[in-house]
């Protein structure tokens, strides 16, 4: 485990004035690079050959690290490169999808902006609707077996796929054929069904609110709002009804991309209460919190309860439709902010109070 006197001491070696902001190339990342050249610092930008024609066209990366695999980042000669480079690493979903969480908090030897303690909680399922429960959010209910199903369900895997391999059903003996369904046609495994969570499936809009939880200011900001672009679910309704039933579709929510939306005013003292309440249990699960980004995935029904289903405690690729700007970062900061732009005015703020150290660990 790594501890953050592990990161003071690796902080202490650090020149401060050549501090360079670094992730992998992907997700996000043309995100937190522009932010990061926005205020002033160099990028590192860890990527596979395959991907690096897009720092080619967008001119935002000062040093590009060609790997092979994700997994490379454990590896001590590449933390000694970017430690040597002052990296301060800004995660985002690719570190939880391609590492696991135990390699980012037990391998990882370089500075990151955020809580490491925190990735435990969010990591498992039940631990985070403990968390997001006890903060007082509205949960879908949730079923312990598929012999307990008696209303539709989703089916999830355990940890951020992005949707991929998620089913419905709503008894028992549903829940069993479209499990076999799934792994014939090879998006899951036996394996993945044994883990499988399963949830009530909550009828309503997706609404996807991302905040910044700034340590340095004690304050939790409203900056971004988001809906996804899944395939197939969402092409679902291009096919008449008579279709959908002669081909027994199953719909599939891999996410694709996302959609800028901006949420009925009347519901958005809400959306900032859950998220100031989320940050406060934080603090005390893990102190101090969420350092950063966060985003909670939420369901609105027509009686407009909001349900959330999720939280990601890092940046999401839904704030990428806010790049340049999007209304609620502009309420807050006039033009030209977004989520990349704003973790790197906290990495510099927290450099000029000398206060680094709270916002890395
Ligand atoms: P990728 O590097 O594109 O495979 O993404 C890494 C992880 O983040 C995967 O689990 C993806 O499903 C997830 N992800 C990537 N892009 C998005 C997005 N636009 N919205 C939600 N999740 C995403
Ligand atoms: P996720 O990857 O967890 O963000 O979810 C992917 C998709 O599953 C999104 O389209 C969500 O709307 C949908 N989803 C997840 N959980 C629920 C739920 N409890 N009720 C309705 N839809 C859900």
């Amino acid at each position: 485990m790594i501890t953050s006197q592990d990161i003071q001491k690796i902080l202490g070696k650090y020149d401060l004035g050549k501090l360079a902001i670094g992730t992998l190339g992907s997700h996000s990342s043309l995100n937190i690079f522009k932010g990061a050249k926005e205020e002033g610092f160099r990028t590192v930008c860890i990527c596979k050959e395959k991907d690096a024609i897009m720092y080619q066209k967008y001119p935002l990366v000062d040093e590009l690290i060609i790997v092979n695999d994700f997994t490379e980042l454990l590896s001590p000669t590449l933390q000694e490169r970017l430690r040597k480079l002052n990296v301060v690493l800004i995660p985002h979903g690719s570190f939880t999808a391609y590492l696991s969480t135990e390699e980012l908090t037990d391998s990882l030897h370089v500075p990151m902006m955020g809580n490491r303690q925190l990735l435990h909680w969010e990591a498992n399922r039940k631990s985070q609707e403990e968390w997001l429960r006890q903060a007082g959010l509205r949960l879908p209910a949730t079923f312990k077996s598929p012999d307990d199903i008696d209303r539709l369900i989703i089916a999830k895997l355990q940890g951020a796929k992005g949707g991929r391999g998620y089913f419905l059903a709503n008894s028992p003996k549903s829940f069993y054929k479209k499990a076999d369904e799934m792994i014939k046609r090879g998006l899951l495994t036996k394996q993945d069904i044994e883990k499988v969570h399963l949830q009530e499936y909550t009828l309503g809009v997706n609404v996807y609110p991302s905040y910044f939880s700034s340590i340095l200011n004690s304050d939790v900001e409203l900056l971004a709002m988001d809906r996804r672009y899944e395939s197939a679910v969402d092409s679902l309704g291009k096919i008449p009804a008579q279709e959908q039933l002669e081909i027994e579709v199953i719909p599939t929510y891999t996410v694709v991309g996302n959609f800028p939306i901006v949420l009925r005013e009347s519901l958005l003292p809400e959306i900032m209460r859950m998220g100031e309440n989320v940050q406060k249990k934080a603090a005390e699960l893990a102190p101090p919190g969420i350092i950063g980004p966060f985003c909670l995935e939420t369901v609105i029904t027509d009686d407009l309860k909001i349900f959330t289903f999720e939280i990601s405690a890092r940046i999401v690729a839904g704030t990428n439709v806010g790049i340049g700007t999007s209304p609620y970062a502009y309420l807050l900061y006039g033009e030209n902010m977004y989520m990349g732009r704003r973790i790197a005015m906290e990495l510099k703020e927290a450099v000029k109070q000398r206060r680094l150290q709270e916002v890395v660990a």
